[in-house]
């Protein structure tokens, strides 16, 4: 625990499915701990509630130790009756990058619920598994006797833990939390037969309508179906969002048909910018470099340009005399993230004088290796590497001139601020939180449409400041590094909601 800043102390219990570094998929792995390793520091007592994953890495966690086993009640339909059993679970208590953790494991005799090689492993039925998981933290609540300020859910997957907490464990004891729900992408807003929830223990019948958790969008199908999501907006006393302008594009029209639910509950609806881990992303003391720089210091960044052409067989344009920037994406590869705008940038960068390196995995994998492995081959400006590495990000943020994040919409997106951290300049669309974290030549360039031409302008005109106004382009390196993208004001912001709770 750090000292006590605020002056109180809150008690923060999160439910989530991702936790960085021991379940990260994507951004809300990175933002759970950032966020409660924040809030750790300044001396509130937070805990992360998270699945026992049977791929988790046990060495990445201290004082590991069993703590008890528990039941949690477990509904089945039985001669066409709805029945309540139960489920055996054991508690994990451990500390992972100094937050405490519980880890709920289910009896692997009895279910195959979190077992797999990869978080969200497809052998098991994810939507019956987080129904299990969200009955599983309030009941592991109840039993231990616990009464928490705030507790902290996300996405899709813990939503319904504020259903049964309204509905249920607020009349049966568990009466001091209140509840915040943060949606970091509205991609999935968890679709689920009402007797699915069942698998809960509490029927799903009693949140069947438009005013609790109906997805309207199945309103005359049978059958029609509950939005986790939506019943995880109605509930929750106060919802957030990863940025003040995808809080707007949500409760606008593009949230898709949840606009509608997020601008009736406006009021309690706010953007609040993710952080970065400045520990973790810091180009003075990042493990994975060789060689550390800082603005006031650059040739180490210099250096490991170097380093990474030289290590992925790209020309080295220094010892010819050139000026080439280096455009770097990191990414997952989904439609989201404007898959044909990063494959046209490809060839459009290296059109302008540039050379572009990818590192993205996803579901276009099979189109960028062919791209790899036929057009771009052995190419001396162009780089295509098709998987996931936590160590290789880490340096080509370091080596990047330039960092792309094309998105069709973001939420808040990290690639952008890390880019900035250390030492690129970030081209991206204007949406979500890549409008609210650059600004057009202040600190990097933008565009507006989805279409190439829209992409190109911005991009070249990033090139061209490169190519030939050097000393423009070494102030916007300085002053992005210097940039605070830290977790001290995004946790500011939830400690205050968390207060007016
Ligand atoms: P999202 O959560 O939608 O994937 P974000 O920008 O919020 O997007 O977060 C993505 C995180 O995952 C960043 O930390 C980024 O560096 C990392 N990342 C994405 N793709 C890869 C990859 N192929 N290899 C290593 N890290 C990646």
């Amino acid at each position: 625990q750090g000292t006590k800043v605020d002056g109180f102390q809150l008690e923060v219990v999160h439910l989530t499915a991702e936790m960085a570094p021991l379940a990260k998929v994507g951004g809300l792995g990175d933002v759970v701990t950032g966020l409660a390793r924040s809030c750790t520091a300044r001396g509130h007592n937070v805990e992360i509630i998270l699945p026992f994953y049977e791929c988790i890495d046990e060495g990445l966690l201290d004082d590991f130790k069993f703590e008890f086993e528990y039941d949690v009640p477990r509904g089945y339909e039985w001669d066409g009756q709805f029945q309540v059993g139960s489920l055996k679970t054991q508690v994990y208590t451990a500390t992972c990058e100094g937050i405490k953790m519980v880890l709920l494991r289910p009896d692997w005799s009895e279910c195959n619920i979190f077992k797999g090689g990869r978080v969200y492993a497809g052998s098991y039925n994810e939507t019956e598994a987080y129904l299990y998981f969200c009955r599983a933290g309030l009941e592991f609540l109840k039993v231990s006797g616990r009464q928490p300020d705030i507790v902290h859910l996300h996405e899709w997957q813990t939503s319904a833990a504020a259903m049964l907490y309204w509905e249920k464990y607020n009349k049966e004891g568990l009466h001091k939390p209140r509840i915040v729900l943060t949606i970091h992408n509205m991609d999935n807003t968890g679709e689920c037969r009402a007797e699915e929830f069942g698998v809960t223990g509490m029927s799903g019948d009693m949140f069947n309508t438009v005013e609790k958790a109906l997805d309207e969008r199945t309103i005359g199908h049978n059958p029609e179906r509950l939005s986790l999501l939506k019943g995880g907006v109605v509930y929750s006393n106060v919802v957030t969002t990863v940025s003040p302008t995808y809080a707007i594009e949500t409760s606008t029209g593009q949230g898709g048909w949840l606009s509608g639910t997020l601008a009736e509950y406006q009021s309690k609806y706010h953007g609040i910018l993710n952080g970065i881990d400045d520990v973790m992303w810091d180009p003075a003391r990042d493990l994975y470099l060789p060689v550390p720089f800082s603005t006031s210091n650059l040739k180490g960044k210099y250096f490991l340009q170097k380093y990474v052409r030289s290590g992925l067989g790209l020309a080295d344009p220094v010892q010819r005399g050139e000026r080439k920037p280096l455009v770097v994406c990191i990414t997952r590869l989904v439609p989201q993230k404007g898959i044909h705008l990063i494959r046209h940038s490809i060839s459009k960068t290296v059109e302008q004088g540039g050379q572009f390196v990818l590192l993205g995995s996803g579901h276009a994998d099979g189109d960028f290796r062919h791209l790899a492995e036929h057009d771009f081959k052995d190419h001396p400006d162009v780089k295509l590497i098709v998987g996931y590495s936590e160590a290789l990000s880490h340096f080509l943020f370091a080596a990047a001139d330039v960092v792309l994040v094309p998105s069709i919409f973001e939420p808040c997106g990290l690639t952008q601020m890390v880019g900035m951290r250390y030492g690129a300049v970030p081209v991206v669309r204007r949406t979500g939180g890549l409008a609210d974290t650059v600004k057009d030549e202040e600190n990097g360039f933008t565009f507006d449409g989805t279409d190439e031409g829209s992409l190109d302008g911005a991009l070249c005109r990033a090139i061209e400041c490169y190519k030939t106004r050097a000393s423009v382009w070494e102030d916007l390196v300085v002053s992005n590094m210097k940039t605070d993208f830290s977790w001290t004001q995004s946790a500011q912001r939830y400690l205050d909601l968390y207060l007016s709770l």
